[in-house]
C-alpha cells in the first residue's frame, strides 16, 4: 500500500488525513487544535475510534511530534502504511506556483516571500512544512489553494485600478479553494462523461466561493486578492463597496487592523445574524428571526447574482453544482437558490434534493432537458494526497 500523509497548518492548529490516494480511503484523521495556548487539543481518528489528549503544545514541532507518536502508539503504523509523500495544503501560491511543486529550500523561500499576500495564512503553512520537513524524510509537496485559478483571462483577473500600483504590489485576483473547485468540477465531468462542459460551481462552507469553469479550465472566480470579495461567507462580508473601508477609517475611525477584523471575522451571517452556523441561522430563521431572516436573504441573492453573471460569463451553463458543508448539507438553501434561477432552465426534485449520499448525485428531475443541478460532497484532503502523488511522480 502507499499513503499520503495531508498536512493543513493553521495559526494555531494543524489537521491531518493518512489518505490512500487510490481508494480514497482516509486511515486516520485528526486535529491539533490551541496551539500555543497553556492547552492544547488533539484528537486522533482511526475509523470509529477516537484518541484524545490534552496538554500543553508549544508549538506546531511539537504538535507533529506528538501526531507521529500517536501513529506510532494507536496506529495506524506509518511505516506500514508506506507515506510515499507529505503534501501541504498552501494558501498562497502568488502567480509563482500555478501546479502542486515538491519542496525544496528555494520553494520554502518562495512560499515565505508570498506572505505580504496572505499574512493570515503563509505563515503557518511555512512552520508546518519546515517543521514536517525535519520530522518526515520522504519527498514533500506544495499544493496551492489559488493553483486552480492561475488559468483566469487577464480580463477576470484584472482589477480596474492604476496599472502601475497594481503591478508593484501584485494585485489582482488570485482566487482560493482552488483544490477543492478543481476536484468537483472534475468530479461532474467523470460522472456526467463529459469534458466539454461549462460548469458553474458553489463552494459553501464557512468561507464560500464560486467558479466559472469551461471544460476543465477555471475562467472566473469570486475570491480576490484574499477570500475576503465575493459570497457572504460565514464571518466574511464578501463584495462591497470599497469606500466603506475608508468610510469606516475617516467616518468610525476604527484602524486598519479593526476593519479587517470587522470584515474578516465579524460579518457575513455572523454579522447580519450573529450567528456564523448556517445550521444556526436556519433554525432562528425557521423560528422567525427577522435578522436571521435577512441573514439568509442576502446570503441567496448574493448567489442567485453570482450564478446569473457566470451564465453570462460561460455563455451559458450546463451544470451547477454544490459542495462543502452548506453545499453538500442544506436542501432547504439548495431549493431557495435554485427556484430563484428557473429562469436559466434550472430545477431540481424534491425527492433527489432530500437525499443524504456521501456520492456525487444529479438532483434535477428524471428526463429534464436543460442545465443539471448536482451535489458533488468534496475531499480537499484526497484531491491533495492525488496531486501529491502526481507532482512527485
Ligand atoms: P469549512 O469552510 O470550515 O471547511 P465546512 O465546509 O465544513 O466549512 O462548512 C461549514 C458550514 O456548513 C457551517 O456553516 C455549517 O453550519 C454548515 N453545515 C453543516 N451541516 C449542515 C446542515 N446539515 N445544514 C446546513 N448547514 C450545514
Amino acid at each position: 500500500m502507499s499513503t499520503v500523509l495531508v498536512l493543513n497548518s493553521g495559526s494555531s492548529s494543524l489537521k491531518y488525513q493518512l489518505v490512500n490516494p487510490d481508494t480514497g480511503e482516509a486511515l486516520a484523521v485528526g486535529l491539533v487544535e490551541k496551539i500555543g495556548e497553556p492547552l492544547g487539543v488533539l484528537t486522533h481518528e482511526v475509523g470509529e475510534a477516537e484518541t484524545m489528549r490534552e496538554l500543553p503544545i508549544p508549538d506546531h514541532g511539537e504538535a507533529l511530534r506528538l501526531v507521529l507518536g500517536l501513529f506510532d502508539e494507536v496506529g495506524p503504523s506509518l511505516d506500514a502504511a508506506g507515506v510515499v509523500a507529505v503534501g501541504h495544503r498552501v494558501v498562497h501560491g502568488g502567480t509563482a506556483y500555478s501546479h502542486p511543486t515538491v519542496v525544496d529550500d528555494d520553494v520554502v523561500a518562495g512560499i515565505e516571500a508570498l506572505i505580504p499576500l496572505a499574512p493570515l495564512h503563509n505563515p503557518a503553512n511555512v512552520t508546518g512544512i519546515k517543521v514536517a520537513r525535519e520530522l518526515l524524510d520522504v519527498p514533500h509537496v506544495a499544493v496551492f489553494d489559488t493553483a486552480f485559478f492561475a488559468s483566469l483571462p487577464e480580463s477576470a483577473y484584472t482589477y480596474a485600478i492604476d496599472a502601475a500600483v497594481a503591478k508593484e504590489h501584485q494585485i489582482r485576483r488570485y482566487g482560493f479553494h482552488g483544490t477543492s473547485h478543481e476536484y468537483v468540477s472534475q468530479r461532474v465531468a467523470q460522472v456526467l462523461g463529459r469534458d466539454d462542459l461549462k460548469q458553474i460551481v458553489l463552494h459553501l462552507g464557512n468561507g464560500a466561493s464560486a467558479s466559472a469553469v469551461a471544460s476543465g479550465v477555471a475562467v472566473d472566480t469570486s475570491m480576490g486578492l484574499t477570500p475576503l470579495e465575493g459570497l457572504v461567507m460565514g464571518t466574511r462580508s464578501g463584495d462591497l463597496d470599497p469606500a466603506i473601508v475608508f468610510h469606516l477609517r475617516r467616518v468610525a475611525g476604527l484602524d486598519v487592523d479593526e476593519i479587517d477584523n470587522l470584515l474578516n471575522k465579524r460579518s457575513g451571517l455572523k454579522g447580519i445574524a450573529g450567528r456564523n452556523d448556517m445550521r444556526e441561522v436556519r433554525s432562528a430563521a425557521e423560528a422567525g428571526d427577522p435578522a436571521a431572516l435577512l441573514a439568509l436573504a442576502v446570503y441567496r441573492h448574493r448567489l442567485v447574482k453570482y450564478v446569473g453573471a457566470y451564465a453570462a460569463v460561460l455563455g451559458g451553463v450546463d451544470v451547477l453544482t454544490f459542495t462543502a458543508g452548506v453545499g453538500e448539507n442544506s436542501a432547504p438553501l439548495r431549493e431557495e437558490v435554485v427556484e430563484a434561477l428557473a429562469f436559466l432552465g434550472l430545477a431540481i426534485d424534491p425527492a433527489k434534493n432530500a437525499v443524504r449520499s456521501k456520492e456525487p448525485r444529479v438532483i434535477s428531475p428524471d428526463g429534464h432537458e436543460g442545465p443539471l443541478v448536482m451535489v458533488v460532497p468534496t475531499n480537499e484532503e484526497l484531491a491533495i494526497a492525488r496531486l501529491s502523488v502526481a507532482a512527485i511522480a
